[in-house]
């Protein structure tokens, strides 16, 4: 059988439908999941280990059979746990295949095999009876379908099904309850992924805003979480105006209620300002008394002692509709909206009269802005710096009479070009979203007879659409909203080669070159979510490390995959180390490009990996960095562009093994970049 997959490819800027095999699909999903990160997240098993040994107890003690219902089983690895507490039996209910099997194999490992029965079904296809897949109901119900939203996953409608049909009445829950948290803050950094901020441009002619249309100003934006490593921020990017509140709760011993609801909570600021974020976590107790507890808040709130790093589990930024100005001490409402799968918030002056003044809408974008710009392109939109490097660019290349053209998704340099005196701008913009927003944008700045947008695929570009000028200066970030990796804005180059006959013959490029760099890093925590875990509270869980492995194999070469690394500290272990240029002056070429190399170790440290991302070589003397922008101190602490994904690939040879034998002294690499494909194939060895 086979399957279709979506992938971008970068040498066209659209998103394709491949056919692959059926397989690939679940590979992709084992290869990247977060079972290992679980599986390493110590406190997390900890205390589910403690949570159920003092659930088991509680029923013995009641004289009844320890009955388990494990949704969601994964590996085994709580069954597994309660089975070892010595529960009478347990139903470990896995939906996805192919952890189904692994649980079995495990579960047979570890010599559960008369205690546990794992069953290949949702939970709401469970059945109960004797000719069931249960004998009887369960009197506990243990599961771990939290996601850093607590119920993205679906936990409140698979736990509303699992006391009707599934669990006794009284039943003892693992975890019994968790509570969600709220903090009110100002962030200009925050706020900058969700809002575009006016563009300041010294032109010639004075000073030139760019505002965004109200529309846009007035925008909920999308529904979908904004998940972080909020530990990474730190304290001077926000300013907290309200304590720590509680803002709900669900009891898992109890039937719990899916339907959309709100809850909203009384807050007395603590400083004025503007209100404009509400950052959130969550916590769990494991059992009813609150003294096994596991909890995601971030360091300003507990102490750092009880740190676990975890990627499976982050905090959220939920950002309100719009800033409203708070004054310490003068009380304002936060309310809560939730529907089965995700939350959102609103904050009230004044508490309202009646319900029917709480809007229950689940924000929708309505500037289509939210659909074009995900949330670090805001922040890249906005990043006034980076703006200036390109104005500064424009200003060294463009003419009274420059014809120029820009190639970039959604992007204000045509602007910045009409601005800085270009004489005719022309986009391109490939999509119906893309377009309609540049629109409104031209539009709200007056600008929709100055700029011309052409929705057409650069090959499909004609003399007309450009009214037989030739382009004297093509622009591009470059920036593509299908681009997953770094290298994947070269669709720049192809865009540019396909427009060649449009261009004039002493047309400007800028950027003129793109190079891709690497350096070889330690990871603080990053690597966790590649090594493999052995035994976990004592239970073999190898299956599951091979089976990642063998899914990271399943394509030949492994690949490089994106992580912003701002939440995801390191330390340089090499020199950054330039090893690609591309030059968009010329056309792509028809060969591949190739390079072979070694760099030195400079500092001692685990090579985890090599971190890759692009500059741009806008004009001479300017260039802008996507990935590395400073190596902080003599440690090797690295900054890294925060609007920006960088390429890792990992080594999975150093990730493996506990103890390195000898201390390797340099990496050598061979990077390839197939020009027919646009993909970059890398192979690194440890000298
Ligand atoms: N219990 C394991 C794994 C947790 S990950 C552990 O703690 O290590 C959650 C797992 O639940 C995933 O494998 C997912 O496929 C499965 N899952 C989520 N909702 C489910 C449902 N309603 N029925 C069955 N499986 C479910």
């Amino acid at each position: 059988m086979k399957t279709f997959c979506g992938r971008a490819n970068p040498t066209t800027g659209a998103m394709e439908w491949l056919e692959e095999d059926e397989n690939y699909d679940y590979h992709q999903e084992i290869a990247r999941s977060r079972y290992a990160d679980m599986l390493h997240d110590k406190d997390r098993n900890v205390k589910y280990y403690q949570g159920i040994r003092a659930a088991v107890s509680r029923v013995k003690e009641r004289g009844e059979k320890a009955i388990v219902l494990d949704i969601g089983t994964g590996t085994g690895l709580l069954s597994m746990m309660a089975a070892s507490a010595g529960a009478d039996f347990c139903y470990a209910i896995e939906v996805f295949k192919p952890m189904a099997n692994a649980a079995v194999k495990i579960v047979e490992k570890n010599g559960f095999r008369d205690k546990i029965k794992v069953i290949n079904k949702h939970s709401t296809e469970v059945t109960v009876g004797p000719d069931g897949d249960m004998q009887c109901r369960a009197n506990i119900l243990v599961t771990e379908l939290f996601d850093t939203e607590l119920i993205g996953e679906g936990a409140l409608p698979t736990y509303e099904h699992a006391h009707k049909y599934l669990v006794q009445e009284g039943c003892e829950a693992v975890p019994h309850r968790a509570t969600v948290y709220v903090q009110l803050v100002e962030s200009k950094r925050m706020w900058s992924w969700n809002k575009l901020f006016p563009v300041h441009v010294e032109a010639e002619d004075g000073e030139k805003i760019i505002v965004s249309p109200s529309e846009m100003e007035n925008c909920p934006g999308v529904p979908s979480v904004c998940d972080i490593q909020l530990n990474q921020m730190p304290s001077r990017d926000f300013t907290i105006l309200s304590d720590v509140v509680t803002m709900f709760s669900v009891d898992f011993s109890k039937p719990v209620r899916s339907a959309s609801t709100y809850y909203r909570v009384q807050l007395e600021p603590v400083k004025s300002g503007k209100a404009q974020i509400v950052l959130s976590w969550w916590d769990i107790d494991m059992d009813p008394s609150g003294m096994i507890n596991c909890t995601m808040a971030p360091y300003w709130v507990k102490s750092t002692s009880a740190f676990q790093w975890r990627d499976h589990w982050m905090q959220c930024v939920y950002f309100l509709p719009n800033e409203e100005p708070v004054l310490q001490g003068e009380k304002v409402y936060l309310t809560a909206c939730r529907d089965e799968y995700s939350v959102w918030y609103t904050l009230q002056k004044a508490s309202p009269e009646n319900k029917a003044a709480i809007s229950v809408e689940s924000p929708v974008c309505r500037c289509q802005a939210h659909l074009l710009w995900n949330r670090p392109r805001f922040g890249q939109l906005n990043d006034q710096n980076r703006t200036s490097q390109y104005i500064k660019s424009l200003m060294k290349v463009l003419k009274t009479d420059s014809v120029c053209l820009c190639i970039s998704d959604g992007s204000l340099l045509p602007v910045l070009a009409h601005y800085l005196g270009a004489k005719q701008v022309f986009t391109l913009e490939n999509s119906s979203v893309s377009r309609s927003v540049m629109e409104k944008f031209f539009k709200a700045n007056h600008l929709e007879d100055k700029i011309k947008i052409i929705e057409a695929r650069p090959e499909l570009l004609t003399s007309s659409h450009l009214e037989d000028k030739k382009i004297s200066v093509l622009v591009g970030e470059p920036f593509f909203t299908t681009s997953l990796l770094p290298w994947h804005n070269l669709y720049f180059w192809y865009a540019r080669t396909a427009v060649t006959s449009h261009l004039a013959s002493n047309v400007t490029v800028l950027p003129q070159s793109a190079s891709l760099h690497m350096m070889i890093v330690e990871f603080q925590d990053l690597w966790r979510i590649r090594s493999p875990c052995g035994t976990c509270e004592g239970f073999d869980v190898q299956t599951m490390d091979d089976m990642i492995k063998n899914s990271l194999n399943f394509r030949e070469s492994k690949e490089a995959e994106p992580h912003p690394l701002w939440e995801y500290p390191c330390k340089s272990l090499s020199d950054p180390q330039e090893v690609l240029t591309f030059d968009f002056r010329k056309t792509v070429p028809q060969h591949s490009l190739s390079t072979e190399g070694s760099v030195n170790l400079l500092r001692k440290g685990k090579s985890h990996g090599a971190v890759l991302w692009m500059e741009y070589h806008l004009a001479a003397d300017i260039s802008v960095s996507t990935g590395l922008l400073q190596i902080s101190n003599e440690k090797g602490n690295c900054e890294w562009n925060p609007h920006c994904k960088q390429a890792v690939y990992f080594f999975s040879s150093v990730i493996e093994s506990e103890t390195l034998s000898d201390i390797p002294s340099a990496v050598t690499y061979a990077i390839n970049f197939n020009t027919k494909t646009g993909d970059i194939a890398m192979d690194f060895k440890l000298l």
